[in-house]
């Protein structure tokens, strides 16, 4: 079956192109989709803006389009197996993991079903202006075409985090997926269209990023982008959307500070501290790569973390025994060992890792050892620069000012963590951290509920949440003068 799909009809690439797609657990072939082109981006775009200038779509109402959100969810979970497999087999990552997102992805649709489903949706806000010649109300409206791109590390918890509020809010979209692991958003647009999305509201694009995605920030038929992936990428979109003044929605990196104290629970500090940054290998864009930590106990413990580090066990997504996977690619895999070899040769100790494992079941795969750099400083290029691999750095500070000041000695400001048994402590800090999500006593956890985005160069807006549903409506405001007379301005 073709993979492409563009104005309700799934359709393969033209000239017959087609992309192989590699487990990076062992190199295997997995899939082979079809391979778009720009040509393709423009008929995907035609067909969103058709169906949203004169398709039933943008005024079906909320509760209308929140129940199809909740057919998906059901299928989402009907399909559960088949589709975890397939995102393990494009990332690498173990099997279980990828339940637990497909488990994520239901629960976004289902947070955003039930929004819609909420009597207020619709009722416009009416603005009290003490006056009964005039009705002012506000209305919230779909924005229009949306290019909605993402990225490879959770392909389909980040496609849904975008077209589950897109959609509830009555708008269109082109989607284009990362080029290596496309699968589970393919796998997406079949249960949307078998849930009943009428023809052109949601289309499929798939291909490499600027060859196939140019459009998708520059066509002045696109009314919003809305982006997670690296920085560059992102301030490309950013300028190449300006010129026809989009919306624009980024979601980037982030060089996230794990701070513990000594007066932290240090047993579950350390066991977190390993979960925040070698979590699917330190693939996450959350991930806490930098731990920092009071002088007092950092000896102790980073000896602990090494010791811990070390026994973290490798392996492929069905391997049982395994505990985290490969990196993505080769390509970034040789990425993350020049981020590394800058990290020695700017003089940070490397305590453990930076080498690929032993064995011959990881020959063929992209595997990196965790690996953990003390006695780093801020100048450092691993104190600053996001690896996305398993790579921890570790600073060290005296005072509550020192803590701060190092986690936010960062171009990013996406998410950061504090540890520490005093609540007043950890309320001063949090205050002042400059990022978008701060956990206290805990690492990773996100709900649909709540919104996530980050501060500085981590991007602009926010996903799930209230918020996350706004990025995707436009604000009216209806003036209604309900006894016209003559003013007489010009009389
Ligand atoms: P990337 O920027 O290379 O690619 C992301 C997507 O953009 C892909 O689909 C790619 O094909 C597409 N793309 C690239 N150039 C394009 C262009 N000119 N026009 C249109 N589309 C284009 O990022 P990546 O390597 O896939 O992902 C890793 C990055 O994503 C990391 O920096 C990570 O921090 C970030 N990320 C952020 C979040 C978040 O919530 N903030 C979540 C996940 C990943």
């Amino acid at each position: 079956m073709p993979d492409l799909f563009i104005d309700g009809q799934w359709v393969g690439a033209p000239d017959g192109g087609r992309r192989t797609i590699v487990c990076p657990a062992d190199g295997s072939v997995v899939a082979e989709v079809d391979e778009g082109s720009e040509a393709d981006t423009l008929a995907a775009i035609d067909a969103a803006r058709r169906a949203f200038d004169t398709g039933p779509w943008p005024a079906t109402p909320y509760a209308a389009r929140a129940a199809l959100l909740g057919r998906v969810a059901d299928l989402l979970q009907r399909d559960k197996a088949a589709i975890a497999r397939a995102e393990s087999l494009d990332t690498g990552k173990r099997y279980v993991e990828s339940e637990y997102d497909v488990d994520d992805v239901t629960s976004v649709f289902r947070h955003y079903a039930a929004v819609g489903a909420e009597p207020e949706a619709d009722t416009p806000r009416v603005v009290d202006l003490g006056r009964d010649d005039v009705v002012s109300t506000i209305v919230k409206e779909p924005i229009g075409v949306c290019s909605l791109i993402t990225p490879w590390n959770y392909p389909l918890l980040q496609a849904s985090w975008k077209v589950a509020p897109c959609l509830l809010a009555g708008n269109t979209f082109v989607l284009k997926p990362s080029e290596v692991s496309p699968s589970t958003t393919i796998h997406l647009l079949r249960l949307l269209d078998e849930a009943g999305l009428p023809h052109g509201v949601g289309n499929l694009v798939l291909g490499a990023g600027a060859a196939v995605g140019g459009p998708l920030s520059s066509d002045p038929r696109v009314d919003l982008v809305s982006f997670t992936g690296g920085l560059a990428t992102g301030k490309h979109l950013m300028r190449t959307a300006a010129d026809t003044v989009k919306r624009i929605a980024l979601e980037l990196g982030g060089k996230n500070p794990n701070i513990v104290f000594a007066d932290a629970d240090l047993d579950a500090a350390l066991d977190m501290a390993l979960t925040a940054v070698f979590l699917h290998s330190g693939q996450v864009c959350s991930a806490g790569a930098r731990l920092v930590i009071e002088d007092s106990i950092a000896e102790a413990f980073v000896d602990r973390l090494v010791e811990r580090a070390e026994q973290i066990r490798l392996g492929g997504p069905f391997d049982d025994t395994a505990q985290t996977g490969p990196l993505t690619s080769e390509a970034h895999r040789a990425k993350v060992e020049a981020y590394v070899a800058a990290g020695v040769a700017e003089g940070a100790r490397l305590r453990t890792g930076g080498a690929r494992p032993d064995g011959a079941a990881y020959e063929n795969g992209f595997y990196y050892l965790p690996t953990i750099f003390d006695q780093v400083s801020a100048d450092m290029s691993v104190a600053q620069d996001e690896s996305f691999g398993p790579v921890l750095t570790v600073e060290t500070f005296a005072t509550e000012d020192d803590a701060v000041r190092i986690a936010n000695d960062s171009i990013y400001g996406l998410a950061g963590a504090v540890w520490t048994s005093d609540d007043a402590k950890a309320d001063r800090i949090v205050a002042r951290l400059r990022m978008g999500t701060v956990w206290v006593n805990d690492y990773h956890p996100y709900v649909p509920q709540a919104e996530w985005g980050g501060y500085k160069q981590s991007g602009i807006g926010r996903e799930l949440g209230h918020l996350g549903l706004e990025e995707y409506q436009e604000t009216k405001h209806i003036w209604r003068n309900t006894a016209p007379t003559v003013q007489g301005w010009f009389a």
